[in-house]
């Protein structure tokens, strides 16, 4: 089984410390920093084995260089971005598996945010890691890519399981919502999982990891791939992808 830790750091960055609870076999996703990584690994007697990168962003990659020197890990990254990402020693492309111990991930490639962005999705553990792409109730901004690249890589999340664990890179979830009652009015089961959300931010806990059900139901972005959910905001005589078009821009300047 794989077990994540959640560390909060700088502003709203999660980094995600994964642990195979087999083997002790302990990774880490998108380091933006090297001392609560370090901590994190002291206090749990555990050692680095490797970090997976989502993207380039400094606030994803700031320790990779640090925790290398340090503990001799591996950098695992999109190929392509060799010159864009710290100390990487393993270039990955679209469809190859990595593993922590016995737990195993498919790697999704994801262009929108960044144009070499990309996913660790663990099928059997119903967990995935999505960087900067899937935020709760929103998705990255579109950086480098088009919203039609990012249209697609998002088209991913419909061929994963509901009860998929998605874990996002940043704390944004409030201000998402805010964002979505704009569109929706006052929704039940949004203003349900906003209660929740406060709740848990109140007691100083993340309300990530999301689940990918909730996400296809509640989450803009995901959910105007339904006609009635496109009817509910006006947007009927829009597709999907021109829809989500119009949604990411108007949240661009929310
Ligand atoms: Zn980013
Ligand atoms: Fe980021």
């Amino acid at each position: 089984m794989l077990h994540v830790d959640v560390l909060s750091v700088l502003t709203d960055n999660y980094i995600f410390m994964l642990v195979d609870e087999t083997t002790q076999i302990c990774v880490v996703i998108d380091p933006a920093v090297a001392d609560p990584v370090l901590d994190y690994l002291e206090q749990n007697n555990l050692t680095l084995s490797a970090i997976y990168n989502t993207h380039h962003h400094n606030d994803h990659v700031g320790g990779n260089l640090e925790l290398k020197e340090k503990t001799g890990c591996e950098v695992y990254g999109y190929g392509p971005d060799r010159d864009r990402i710290p100390g990487m020693t393993h270039p990955l492309k679209e469809g190859d598996m990595i593993s922590v111990g016995d737990s195993q991930a498919v790697v999704i490639f994801a262009p929108g945010h960044t144009l070499g962005h990309i996913l660790y999705h663990f099928e059997k553990d119903r967990k995935c890691f999505v960087g900067d792409t899937l935020f709760s109730i929103g998705c990255g901004r579109v950086f480098e890519g088009t919203p039609a690249q990012m249209w697609q890589s998002l088209e991913h999340f419909f061929h994963m399981p509901d009860e998929t664990e998605i874990y996002c890179a940043h704390e944004y979830t409030l201000a998402n919502i805010r964002f979505a009652e704009t569109l929706v009015g006052e929704d039940v089961d949004l203003l349900s999982y906003k209660e929740k959300c406060l709740e848990k931010q109140g007691r100083g806990d993340p309300t990530i990891p999301t689940t990918l059900g909730l996400e296809k139901h509640l989450n803009p972005f995901l959910a105007v791939v339904s006609a009635d959910y496109r009817d509910h905001i006006g947007f009927s005589s829009s597709s999907s992808l021109d829809s989500f078009a119009n949604i990411r821009a108007q949240k661009d300047h929310f």
